[in-house]
């Protein structure tokens, strides 16, 4: 009686430990190498000044991020390891106070050795469709692929604003919401009114001051990289580019957008932070 009653939780001992076993392989066989890893984190300058703890989270959501991917190369461009772990972990960057499920569903991402060129069609104000092809450096597909050209992907430690992954994978977070226009989905804790007075603010005084300096003859000096007046996509995902290599800079001329990443990244970037939201208005 004793053999037949304990011979079931055996073999669920059994499977469990199978399972365990299984799980641990795979995941050994997923782990990030050390070498590539510290060559990625001392690649660029958004990975310094974190804390080995943050930099444990960044290892893990970038093992799980590889494991939920897939990557291809295109024009015969080889992925390397240290190629797809530099691109999961500037993704993951920006979730880095999140989770994975805050981007979109997608699972390719395509990497070309250089820029890449791709059909575009517009439709101008008459309805006139007219097609063309433009030279890319990035492009974030609604509800597809994202596509990386590695000659600008991959990190330098020279200081700048321009991150083509962080602004390609901001279109990821933005198209969670169901499309690519500039509002993602919010915390619970944030206000949606807030976020549209801040950005669309931002994005809309951008765009005037922009077309009266054509309608004046000048050359429009926006505050921040001017392909953010393209539309409020192409804004949110710029600024975002800012708030992590520049957000000193975000923080004095977009102050309210500041105050919104803030919360939506839950990060203060200025001071490698937790983000700790202001008290209410007396
Ligand atoms: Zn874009």
């Amino acid at each position: 009686m004793t053999r037949i009653a304990g011979a079931p939780l055996a073999v669920l001992d059994q499977i469990r430990s199978w399972h365990e076993g299984r799980q641990a392989r795979r995941l050994a066989r997923l782990a990030i190498d050390d070498g590539i890893w510290r060559q990625v984190m001392a690649a660029s300058p958004v990975f310094d000044n974190m804390s080995d703890a943050a930099k444990g989270r960044l290892r893990d959501l970038s093992t799980r991020f590889l494991l939920e991917k897939r990557f291809f190369g295109a024009q015969g461009f080889l992925i390397h390891p240290s190629v797809s772990v530099s691109i999961a972990a500037q993704a993951c960057r920006l979730v880095l106070h999140m989770e994975l499920d805050h981007f979109a569903p997608f699972r390719t991402i395509i990497v070309y050795p250089g820029s890449f060129v791709a059909e575009r069609e517009e439709e101008d104000e008459l309805g006139i469709v007219h097609s063309g092809y433009e030279e890319l450096d990035g492009e974030s597909m609604e509800q597809g692929a994202v596509v990386l050209a590695w000659s600008e992907a991959q990190p330098r430690q020279e200081l700048g604003t321009s991150n083509v992954v962080m602004h390609e994978f901001a279109h990821k977070l933005d198209e969670a919401s169901g499309s690519q226009n500039g509002v993602p989905i919010l915390h619970p804790e944030m206000n949606p009114t807030h976020w549209q007075l801040a950005l669309r603010g931002a994005y809309t005084r951008m765009v005037e001051e922009s077309q009266r300096a054509v309608s004046e003859g000048r050359v429009a000096a926006t505050v921040i990289d001017d392909y953010a007046t393209t539309n409020p996509a192409e804004f949110f995902a710029v600024c975002v580019e800012y708030f992590f290599h520049a957000p000193e800079f975000l923080a004095e001329n977009l102050p309210a957008v500041f105050e919104q990443f803030c919360a939506f990244f839950r990060e203060d970037t200025r001071h490698f932070a937790d983000w700790i939201p202001p008290e209410p208005d007396q």
